[in-house]
């Protein structure tokens, strides 16, 4: 008999939504190195080309780039279908494109709910409908959802962002509920305050900075590649038990008050 390690994921093929820069293009990185074909994702398609081709050169990995907005129901179809089609079967799934938005709750324009609900919930949802028929067809798959520490815990003028990243974690358990039993594990990873454009405003605002360095116990912010060894067990089959589990990664944020 073949030992083979529980670590092992090379020849698997993944779609990482988001990946054309910050965390995603991270998550992507650790999934090429580990032997794995990629499809990178992003709404530039200039972006996500350039990515593409950067982590092929890097890598030596096969990676792809399938640009496409996940704002809208029909052009994820599109989107996902193209995937699907490049991929031939997608054995991991990272729904991990997010967006924030910070505004006083009683100025926050309902079309920016809309849009926030719509990037961080909606598409998770649509995406992962769509890519699990292969999965079952295969009776194996690896969904991940991207989190947050807002999963979990508020903050002001972020309310929207706040009950989306909450409901990933519903998802999460949703998709378990109806996947858990065909052999396809979903869990998601839930990042503390990392360095990204996304966060690039708060890593400059000096007094907000020195807040996140004082509330997390390991007493800085977290950087992108913090995150690959977490999404990396939770796509292999060491993780082949492990089902709707929200792993935080967050420099103990969410463990200490
Ligand atoms: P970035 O803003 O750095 O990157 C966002 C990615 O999502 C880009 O690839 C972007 O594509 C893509 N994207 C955004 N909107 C769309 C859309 N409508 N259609 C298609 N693609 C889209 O974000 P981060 O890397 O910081 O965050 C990634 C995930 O991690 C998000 O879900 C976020 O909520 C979560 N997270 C981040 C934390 C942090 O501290 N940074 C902390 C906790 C969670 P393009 O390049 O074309 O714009």
């Amino acid at each position: 008999m073949t030992a083979h390690h529980p670590f092992d994921i090379s020849g698997r093929t993944a779609f990482v939504t988001g990946s054309s820069r910050g965390i995603g293009l991270a998550l992507a990185r650790g999934l090429a190195v580990a032997g794995c074909e990629v499809v990178l994702h992003g709404m530039d398609p200039a972006r996500c080309k350039d990515a593409a081709t950067a982590l092929a050169e890097e890598t030596g990995a096969s990676v792809h780039a399938v640009p496409f907005d996940i704002t809208d129901a029909a052009t994820v179809r599109a989107g996902v279908a193209e995937v699907v089609a490049t991929l031939g079967s997608v054995d991991i799934l990272v729904n991990n494109a997010g967006i924030q938005r910070r505004h006083p709750l009683v100025e926050f324009p309902v079309e920016e709910w809309d849009e926030i609900v719509a990037i961080n919930l909606t598409a998770p949802f649509l995406i992962a409908q769509q890519i699990a028929p292969s999965m079952i067809s295969a009776g194996r798959g690896k969904i991940v959802n991207i989190g947050s520490v807002q999963s979990q815990l508020a903050r002001p003028h972020i309310t929207p962002y706040s009950a989306s990243k909450g409901g990933v974690v519903m998802l999460t358990r949703g998709l378990c509920a109806d996947l858990a039993a065909l052999g396809i594990q979903v869990n998601a990873l839930a990042p503390g305050y990392i360095r990204t454009e996304l966060t690039r405003a708060l890593v400059e605002d000096e007094r907000f900075s020195a807040w996140v360095r004082e509330r997390t116990p390991a007493a800085r912010w977290g950087e992108v590649d913090d995150l690959v060894g977490g999404l990396l067990f939770l796509c292999s089959p060491a993780a082949d038990f492990v089902n709707g589990q929200v792993l935080y990664i967050d420099g103990g944020m969410t463990a200490v008050i």
